[in-house]
């Protein structure tokens, strides 16, 4: 680890208070229901740019699979569990679908009824707080105080688009982002959360943006009742 990177981790990255945990790139609950039994004796393989082969004995525990950006006990707790269970509950969903495929309806009705847009908006939340982990990790160049504000007051971030669609070309895992400036100043960014075989293409858009990749995403003030499915 880079003391920079030691000196950030003292403090939680949304609130400032005193921080004890790195978060899952990848939700555990995801990896356990890719990878039954991971254990000291039946071990998981991690492959980063960095490493390969990086043996992995338990999902709950292993740093290498926490962000080096780290919170408090409130804020990965208490504050960010209704975000954590709205993805939950919808990667569940998609996982047990049958014949999903691109251009696919999911009704999020029947995943969060009677309060499909505030689950919609949980989801939206999940993803600000990952990606803020890979900004604060990764020392990504985008502003964090909007991340820390939308966590924190429970309201979208104005400029992240999250597009979901059925996986067939990526490995499971959390992508490297791309981010793409004009002017000196971040107008796009994205990255890739692969659970198997459900992908979530992941994007910090500027207003006026029109990147290809924002065809068919959502945002918390555009979804309704229907998600459609992209493929990737
Ligand atoms: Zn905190």
């Amino acid at each position: 680890m880079f003391p920079s990177a030691r000196e950030k981790s003292v403090q939680c990255w949304i609130c400032g208070k005193s921080a004890s945990s790195g978060e899952h790139k990848l939700k555990a609950s995801d990896l356990r229901a890719l990878f039954s039994n991971v254990s000291q004796q039946r071990p998981l393989f991690l492959h980063t740019q960095a490493k390969r082969n990086l043996r992995i004995g338990s999902i709950k525990s292993s740093q290498a699979l926490k962000s080096r950006a780290l919170l408090c006990h409130d804020c990965n707790t208490s504050l960010t569990a209704p975000y954590d269970r709205a993805w939950e509950k919808l990667s569940k969903h998609l996982r047990s679908a049958r014949g999903l495929r691109k251009g696919s309806i999911v009704k999020i009705s029947k995943i969060y009824p009677g309060c499909t847009k505030q689950g919609m908006l949980n989801v939206h939340l999940y993803f600000v707080k990952i990606f803020g982990c890979a900004i604060q990790e990764q020392e990504i160049p985008i502003d964090i105080g909007p991340f820390q504000q939308a966590i924190l007051k429970g309201v979208a971030h104005p400029n992240l688009q999250i597009a979901i669609g059925v996986n067939k070309s990526m490995a499971t895992g959390n992508s490297d982002l791309e981010l793409a400036s004009l002017n000196g100043k971040p107008a796009f960014a994205t990255w890739f959360y692969v659970a198997g075989s459900i992908a979530v293409n992941v994007m910090y858009a500027e207003p006026n943006e029109r990147r290809q990749g924002l065809i068919g995403s959502w945002h918390p003030s555009t979804i309704s009742k229907r998600l459609a499915l992209l493929e990737y």
